[in-house]
C-alpha cells in the first residue's frame, strides 16, 4: 500500500517537473536572448567611441568617417536625410561588431548568460524547497516561492502554471531533486534552441536601443541644414547648433542668379544682408525670425568663427555641389583661396580635438 502511494507521488512529481520544464525552457531561452542583447549593446557602447557619448559625439564620428570615405553621395544622404543616415550608420557598426565578435565576445556572453540563469534557477529551487518543506506547502505555494526567488532574473509566465498548481506535493525533497536533475538537460536544450536561432536577428533590436539612446532633436537649420544638437526630441525653446555651415551646402544662391551663397548663417545674421524666399518675400538676416515657420524656431547667434570642416567640404566637392544644385561657385559665391588650402588631415585634426 505504502509502496503504491510512493509510486503515485513520484510519478505525479515527475510529470509536474516535466510540465514545469516544458514551460521554463522557452522562457529561459527568451531571457537569455534579452540578456545577450543587453550585454552586446553595452559592449558596443563601451568599445565603439562613436556610441559612448551623446548624439553630438556620434555626429563628430560620422563627420570623421564621411571625410575618410570621401563619398559625395554619402554626404548628400547625411545632409538631406540625417535621421535615416544616422540609423544606417548605427546598423552598419552593429553588423560589423557581430561579424568581428561572433566567435569571441558573443560566445562568452552566451556562456555567462547560461551560467547566470542556471545558478539563478538552481538557487530558486533550493530556497523555495527549504521554505516550503517546513510548512507542508501545496504546489501552488511552492510555485509562488519559486517564481519569487527567480524574481526578475527570469521572465516567466506564472499564469501558465495554473493547470498544475492544485497538485498535491508530499515529498518536497524529491521535487527538489527532480527539478535539479532536469536542470542540465534543460540547459542543453536551451543551448540547442539558441544555436538554431540566427543571432543576427538581434541586430535590429540593438540598433533600435542604440538609436533611442542617441536620439535627440532632428530639426535642421533652414539655411544650412546643420542639425539641432539638443538631446531631447520635441524640446522646449529654440533649436540651436554650435556650428553652422556655408549655405551653399543646402543649395542657397544669390537671388535670380546662379551664384552660390558661401557665407555661414552665423556671419549673415550679423550683416545687413537679406534673403528672399520662394514667394518673393524679402527678409533681413538680422530679423530672420520674421520669415516664420522653421526660421522662427531657430536661435542663430552672430559669430564669425566657422569650422574648417565645411570649408574643406565645399572646396573639395565644389563640382559635385555645382552639378547637384545647378549653381556656380562664381562671383560673390567664389570659394576663397584659403579654403582650398585646408587639407583633409586639418579637418580631421580639428574634429579630433573636440
Ligand atoms: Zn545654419
Ligand atoms: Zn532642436
Amino acid at each position: 500500500m505504502s509502496f503504491k502511494i510512493f509510486c503515485q507521488g513520484a510519478t505525479s512529481i515527475t510529470s509536474f517537473v516535466d510540465f514545469l520544464w516544458q514551460k521554463l525552457t522557452p522562457a529561459v531561452s527568451d531571457t537569455i536572448w534579452g540578456n545577450m542583447s543587453l550585454k552586446i549593446t553595452g559592449d558596443i557602447q563601451a568599445t565603439c567611441p562613436a556610441f559612448n557619448g551623446n548624439r553630438a559625439n556620434l555626429e563628430k564620428h560620422i563627420l570623421i568617417s564621411l571625410a575618410e570615405e570621401e563619398n559625395f553621395d554619402s554626404y548628400w544622404q547625411y545632409i538631406h536625410n540625417p535621421e535615416s543616415f544616422f540609423r544606417t550608420y548605427i546598423r552598419n557598426k552593429t553588423t560589423k561588431y557581430f561579424s568581428v565578435n561572433r566567435g569571441k565576445n558573443i560566445k562568452t556572453f552566451l556562456k555567462t548568460s547560461l551560467e547566470d540563469i542556471k545558478s539563478a534557477i538552481l538557487s530558486a529551487i533550493h530556497e523555495s524547497t527549504a521554505v516550503a518543506k517546513n510548512k507542508s506547502s501545496t504546489a501552488s505555494e511552492w510555485l509562488d516561492l519559486f517564481c519569487d526567488y527567480l524574481g526578475n532574473k527570469l521572465i516567466f509566465p506564472r499564469r501558465d502554471l495554473i493547470s498544475i498548481e492544485h497538485q498535491e506535493i508530499k515529498d518536497m525533497e524529491f521535487l527538489k531533486e527532480a527539478m535539479s536533475a532536469a536542470l542540465d538537460p534543460a540547459m542543453k536544450k536551451v543551448e540547442e534552441i539558441f544555436s538554431s536561432r540566427n543571432i543576427d536577428e538581434m541586430i535590429p533590436e540593438i540598433e533600435k536601443t542604440l538609436s533611442e539612446h542617441l536620439c535627440g532633436c532632428w530639426k535642421q537649420c533652414p539655411f544650412c541644414k546643420a542639425i539641432c544638437t539638443n538631446t531631447i526630441p520635441k524640446h522646449d525653446g529654440d533649436h540651436s547648433v554650435p556650428f553652422h555651415r556655408p549655405q551653399a551646402i543646402n543649395g542657397w544662391h544669390q537671388y535670380k542668379s546662379e551664384h552660390f551663397v558661401i557665407d555661414c548663417c552665423t556671419s549673415l545674421v550679423a550683416s545687413d544682408s537679406s534673403f528672399i524666399l520662394r514667394d518673393d518675400q524679402i527678409f533681413l538676416y538680422k530679423k530672420y525670425r520674421q520669415a516664420g515657420e522653421d526660421f522662427a524656431t531657430w536661435s542663430i547667434t552672430p559669430d564669425s568663427s566657422t569650422q574648417p570642416y565645411w570649408k574643406w567640404f565645399v572646396s573639395h566637392f565644389r563640382s559635385k555641389l555645382e552639378e547637384n544644385y545647378e549653381k556656380k561657385f562664381t562671383n560673390l559665391g567664389k570659394i576663397p583661396d584659403e579654403w582650398a588650402k585646408i587639407t583633409k588631415q586639418d579637418v580631421l585634426n580639428d574634429l579630433n580635438k573636440q
